[in-house]
C-alpha cells in the first residue's frame, strides 16, 4: 500500500487522543490502519531520520504539555480471525470490544480482563492482567515488526518473556505488535475462578457462565472509574497509575517496622505484593485528594484524574508529591505504570 494512501495530520492535540484528555501537539500524526502501513510507516520514519512514537488506544499515555517534536504513528489496523479456539486479533482492535467477542462466542479465557480500555497490541507488552487472569497465560504468538532486522516477525511466548505485569516488549523499543494470538478455550463457563473480590460478586468460585464474570468484572471496575464513561469524570485518568510494588522478604519486614503496621500483602514467588493503592492512602493522599483540575480518584487511591481544565505538569506534580509522600512515610519507592512522553517522574 502507497504511503500517500495514509491518513496524516499535523499539529494533532494528544489531548484528543489519550484517555486522560491531556497532552500538547504532535508535529506529525499518522494513522495506520494495514498491518503493511506499519511495516512501511515504521521503515520509512527510520530511513527519514524522524523521530517517532507508537501509540494504541491513549488509555497508558501521559503525553507532555509541550507535546512530541516528532511523529506519531497510531496502530490502528482492524480484524480478528477465529479459527477454531484460536483467535488472531489486529494489534488496533479495541480490547474490550475483542473480551465481548470471545464470551458471545463461547471462548473462555479472557473474560476477567472485560472493561480494560486500550487496544489488543498493547495488551501483550507489560503483560496485561486482571482478577485472576493475565494475557499471558493465553497468548501463544504475538505478530510483530522488529525494526533492528527491518522486517515482521512473529514471537513466541518464550520470546516475549512475560513476567508480572511486564514483557521483553515493554524494555527494548524494538518491536511493534501488529496482532496477537490467543489460544482459548470453547466453553460458556469461567474455570479457576478464585480473585476474592470476584468471588464475591459471583457469589461463587471456581466455575461461573462467562457472560455473568463479564458483567461482574465491569461493574467492580465500574466502582473504581476504571471503565471509561464520559458520564463518569473518575474515568478521566491512564487507569492505575503506579505499579502494586513486588518486595523481598526484608524489605517486607521493614516496612512493617516503619509503619507500625502490617500492610495487606499477597505472596507473589519467593517475595511479596503490596497494593500501592494502600500505601498511597496511608501516607496521607486518601480517594479525592487535590483538585479541583487534577486529583486523586475519589473511587480508587491509584488512579490520578483529569476533572478538565487541567494540565500534565499539574498532573505529574501530582503524581510526584504521592511518589516522595509515599517514600517518606514507608520507603517504597513507586513506579509509574503508564507511559510518560517528553517527560519523567
Ligand atoms: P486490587 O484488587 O485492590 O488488588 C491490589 C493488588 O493486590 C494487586 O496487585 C493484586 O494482585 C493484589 N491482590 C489483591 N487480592 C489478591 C489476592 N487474593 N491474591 C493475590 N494478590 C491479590 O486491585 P485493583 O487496583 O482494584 O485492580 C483490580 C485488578 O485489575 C487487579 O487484578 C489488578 O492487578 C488489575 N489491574 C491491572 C492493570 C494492568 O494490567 N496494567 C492495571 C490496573 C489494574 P494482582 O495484580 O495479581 O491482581
Amino acid at each position: 500500500m502507497a504511503l500517500k494512501a495514509m491518513l496524516r495530520t499535523l499539529d494533532e492535540p494528544f489531548a484528543r487522543h489519550t484517555t486522560l484528555k491531556l497532552g500538547g501537539p504532535a508535529r506529525e500524526w499518522w494513522l495506520l490502519e494495514s498491518t503493511a502501513e506499519i511495516g512501511q510507516a515504521v521503515a520509512s520514519s527510520e530511513a527519514d531520520g524522524v523521530p517517532f512514537v507508537i501509540v494504541g488506544g491513549g488509555s497508558n499515555l501521559v503525553a507532555s504539555d509541550r507535546g512530541f517534536a516528532g511523529r506519531v504513528l497510531q496502530v490502528a489496523n482492524r480484524g480478528i480471525a477465529i479459527r477454531g479456539d484460536e483467535v488472531t486479533v489486529a494489534a488496533g482492535e479495541p480490547w474490550d470490544d475483542v473480551v465481548g467477542l470471545c464470551v458471545d462466542e463461547g471462548l473462555a479465557g479472557l473474560e476477567c480482563l472485560s472493561g480494560i480500555p486500550g487496544t489488543a497490541g498493547a495488551t501483550p507488552i507489560q503483560n496485561v492482567g486482571a482478577y485472576g487472569q493475565e494475557v499471558a497465560d493465553t497468548i501463544i504468538a504475538v505478530d510483530a515488526f522488529d525494526r533492528r532486522v527491518g522486517h515482521h516477525v512473529k514471537l513466541s511466548p518464550k520470546e516475549c518473556a512475560f513476567a508480572y505485569r511486564d514483557s521483553a516488549l515493554k524494555h527494548e523499543a524494538r518491536w511493534v505488535v501488529t496482532s496477537v494470538t490467543f489460544a482459548l478455550e470453547r466453553s460458556r463457563a469461567a474455570s479457576g475462578l478464585t480473585y476474592p473480590e470476584l468471588v464475591k460478586a459471583l457469589g461463587r468460585s471456581g466455575e461461573a457462565p462467562l457472560a455473568d464474570v463479564r458483567a461482574k468484572v465491569i461493574a467492580l471496575r465500574r466502582t473504581k472509574g476504571m471503565v471509561i464513561d464520559a458520564n463518569d469524570p473518575e474515568s478521566c485518568s491512564a487507569g492505575s497509575f503506579f505499579t502494586n510494588p513486588v518486595l523481598t522478604f526484608d524489605e517486607l519486614s521493614r516496612l512493617e517496622k516503619r509503619i507500625e503496621t502490617k500492610p495487606p500483602c499477597y505472596a507473589h514467588g519467593e517475595s511479596w505484593k503490596v497494593p500501592a493503592a494502600w500505601l498511597i492512602e496511608r501516607a496521607g493522599f486518601g480517594k479525592g485528594y487535590g483538585g479541583p483540575r487534577v486529583g486523586v480518584s475519589r473511587k480508587h487511591a491509584l488512579a490520578l484524574v483529569h476533572y478538565g481544565g487541567g494540565t500534565t505538569s499539574e498532573l505529574l506534580e501530582l503524581a510526584r508529591a504521592i511518589r516522595d509522600g509515599v517514600l517518606a512515610r514507608t520507603g517504597v519507592t513507586l513506579q509509574n505504570e503508564p507511559v510518560l512522553l517528553g517527560e519523567s517522574l
